[in-house]
């Protein structure tokens, strides 16, 4: 009998949706109750065992490395040689290629990432370019007058160690080398190409790399792609071929290079890599120089000030200069040179007491914000990103000024952000300006070292990145007070989650979820830069804490450090290390385009009996059973229904009989005069029109001005995901109840986030001012 009737009781609270936490299990009868309501069996709680692939010897279930886990490696020595009249770059290069892998390889796949700008290029074909209002005229010429740029590698041969040629076929800007012999694992293979390609305007088509042209007929180079460079071969996508379309960027190798570069002998230029013939290409006084720089690190020294500059800017040197670079455990290479580059450099300490270097170049027209705020940026970027990942294992980090780029390669990136012709520059420039370096230093942890394949996953490096920019923006602000307004924090464009709310609530037609290829996703910074690195915020902030997030985002910095991660290696490390089951946050924000919006539905006023209700009555006697069947019952009656009358309002928890003989009989003295009293029971109803599962943050205002936030967990959610109540029995009277105060979720509807409702309120309010000034 006892148990039918703690079912009755169970099935009864369900019933009424007052006390839904009650243990179902076994329980059929309360189970149908749930199951009527209709989302009983909804999958957004549910592992994502079918997206993920899965672990095996090469990935881990725990999102680290396997006990195989292998990666390819291509060394590279290069002879690179830069016509500055003919706007060329020559090149011959040799790859050393190890197949480490447990594959047989029958042939090579060589990326021609210049071939993107060749006469044939499919790139322009697949954009729809209808009429606009404007065009650039530069553009215009180039893409409507002209026959188009002569771009892409001309490749003069492929050769093997012996100088025989190999059989090889360009497809776009793929390129298959057959080899004269299977690769079986463990071989090595060296072979060679010698290449050249017109260097573009990177200032017209917005090419990652190229020259600016100044009015004075000089150029600065920013170069990269500029060299055949080995596809990455590994155990989830074979050879990664997938075409350079423009967009998405690069899947590359790690492997040591020997690179030497001669360019006119007065340029200035700085590379990827440890520069090996410092005494022959400096001056005695920029060695001094140099030597002063390695040791300060509280502002940076001028290598080569903005006079001299201008100075080597009036001659066009006719000899050449070659400078010598080794780097080592780099995935790509890049360089910068010019005749006009003001050059500085600071020291910065590592947390493990090693001095790496923070450098900018920059032509005069960057000033005077470049000598300002370029060098302390790399160097408080490197500074916030070690913190929060590893320490910088590079020996420096260079910042290069070239219009209009944004763009990344181990140790070195270009940045935009350049004062008007009289040097005035807004707000919003200085803000681009550093926010760009901070961005593209940063890159050198994502993707550079972190090293994710930026083919198939944007988000993997961008998100990823653009969340440490948020981190190291901030700490910027409190670093130099100064170049912010006075009062106030860094203004960060993305990271804190109410600026992505316009985009997640956009036209859904128009949105691709965040695992969704680059080329063929919707509103690519939002989706790709800011709805990752938001995400990523939220879990931070707001779902793990500091502390469990920040652990274990570096146990997957470490984990994958020089080493190539998908996505699920970032997913299960970040649940691997913190023990939060985050399943639900990766599905909602990673593979859906859903959004948040939690409200207050209703707030009903109940009030405690022990008058059996009706409803109670009616149950009991359908199933024949009298009042002593059931066990002490106190009733929770609501202001507006049949049973509520008005004597309850003023009666206590001490009239209620039936709860003071419970209590009487299983409390003693002692206990009993613990018990908290509440005098007010409010079911609360929070109602989720969007897809997205967050945890619903309460913020209770209370008659006396007081304020408690209560955070329920997402997982609040799991059983019915439309709408859920809770019972608050609290002493004091709420007057006001606000979901998501701090706007920490990305609700991208608060209309409901009040109540009473912001209609309701201002009425109550204006009634309440006009009273106060009585
Ligand atoms: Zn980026």
């Amino acid at each position: 009998m006892k148990i039918l009737k703690y079912l009755f009781v169970a099935s009864l609270f369900l019933s009424t949706g007052i006390m839904q936490a009650q243990d179902q299990e076994e329980n059929s009868e309360a189970t149908e109750e749930v199951r009527k309501q209709g989302h009983y069996n909804n999958n957004r709680f549910k592992q994502l065992y079918e997206e993920f692939s899965t672990p095996n010897q090469y990935r881990s279930a725990s999102g680290a490395p396997g006990p195989n886990y292998y990666q390819q490696q291509a060394d590279y020595e290069m002879d690179i040689e830069l016509n500055d009249e003919e706007k060329r770059l020559y090149g011959t290069e040799t790859i050393t290629y190890y197949n480490n892998s447990p594959d047989v390889l029958e042939y090579l796949w060589v990326q021609l990432d210049q071939n993107v700008r060749a006469r044939d290029s499919k790139s322009p074909l697949i954009e729809p370019d209808g009429a606009v209002p404007a065009e650039l005229a530069a553009s215009f010429v180039s893409n409507r007058m002209t026959e188009g740029f002569d771009g892409g590698f001309k490749i003069d041969y492929v050769r093997d160690e012996d100088g025989k040629p190999l059989p090889h076929t360009i497809n776009r800007t793929m390129m298959r080398v057959e080899l004269p012999e299977d690769m079986e694992p463990g071989d090595d293979f060296t072979f060679s190409i010698k290449w050249w390609y017109n260097i573009p305007d990177h200032t017209v088509n917005r090419a990652r790399s190229g020259y600016e042209e100044f009015a004075d007929g000089n150029r600065s180079y920013v170069i990269a792609q500029f060299y055949p460079r080995m596809a990455v071969y590994n155990d989830v996508e074979g050879w990664q071929n997938s075409q350079f379309w423009g967009r998405d960027e690069f899947a590359l190798p790690f492997g040591d290079f020997e690179v030497n570069i001669t360019v006119p002998s007065d340029h200035v230029l700085d590379a990827t890599g440890s520069l090996q013939n410092r005494k022959e290409v400096f001056s005695k006084e920029m060695m001094r120089r140099y030597d002063m720089a390695k040791k300060n690190y509280d502002k940076p020294v001028i290598i080569v000030s903005q006079e001299e500059a201008e100075a080597a800017s009036k001659g066009f040197a006719t000899s050449k200069k070659t400078w010598k670079f080794k780097a080592e455990n780099v995935r790509d290479y890049a360089f910068a040179t010019s005749r006009k580059f003001i050059w500085d450099m600071m020291a910065v300490r590592q947390n493990n007491g090693s001095t790496v270097m923070a450098v900018s170049l920059y032509p005069p027209e960057g000033n005077p914000l470049w000598e300002e705020y370029s060098t302390r940026a790399v160097a408080s970027t490197l500074e916030s990103y070690s913190r929060m990942t590893f320490d910088y294992p590079y020996p420096k980090a260079i910042s290069v000024h070239a219009k209009n780029q944004g763009m990344e390669y181990p140790m070195i990136c270009w940045n935009y952000g350049r004062p008007d012709e009289d040097g005035n520059y807004s707000e919003r420039t200085k803000y681009g300006m550093i926010s760009v370096i901070i961005h593209e230093v940063g890159h050198n942890y994502f993707p550079m070292i972190v090293n994710s394949d930026e083919r198939q996953w944007t988000w993997m490096d961008e998100g990823l990145n653009t969340f440490v920019q948020y981190v190291a923006e901030q700490d910027f602000g409190e670093k130099y007070p100064d170049a912010i307004a006075p009062n106030q924090k860094y203004p960060s464009r993305r990271g804190p989650a109410k600026n992505i709310v316009n985009y997640m609530s956009a036209d859904q037609d128009q949105m691709a979820p965040i695992m969704t290829k680059g080329l063929n996703t919707y509103n690519f910074g939002a989706n790709a830069y800011g709805k990752p690195a938001t995400g990523l915020n939220i879990l931070r902030e707001t779902i793990m804490g500091r502390d469990l997030f920040d652990y274990a985002f570096k146990v997957y910095s470490n984990r994958w450090m020089f080493k190539h991660p998908t996505p699920e290696d970032f997913f299960r490390s970040m649940e691997d290390a913190s023990a939060v089951d985050l399943d639900w946050f990766w599905r909602a924000w990673f593979y859906t385009t859903e959004f948040t919006d939690i409200g207050v539905k209703d707030v009903k006023k109940f009030f405690v009996t022990s008058k059996m209700n009706a409803q109670v009555r009616q149950m009991m006697e359908s199933r024949g059973m009298s009042e002593s069947d059931l066990p002490p019952l106190v009733y929770l009656v609501e202001e507006d229904s049949e049973d509520f009358d008005e004597s309850m309002r003023n009666a206590s928890l001490k009239d209620v009989s039936t709860l003071q003989e419970f209590i009487m009989d299983n409390y003693s003295a002692e206990e009993r005069a613990r018990l908290k009293k509440p005098k007010y029971f409010y079911e609360i109803t929070f109602e989720k029109p969007g897809g997205i599962p967050m945890p619903i943050i309460a913020e209770y205002h209370y008659a006396d001005g007081s304020t408690e936030t209560i955070t329920y967990p997402a997982q609040i959610w799991r059983k019915n995901d439309a709408e859920v109540s809770k019972l608050m029995a609290t002493e004091k009277e709420i007057t006001k109840i606000v979901v998501d105060p701090e706007e920490e979720t990305a609700d991208i509807d608060t209309e409901n986030n009040t109540w009473p409702q912001r209609k309701k309120l201002s009425e109550f309010e204006s009634f309440k001012q006009r009273n106060d000034q009585d």
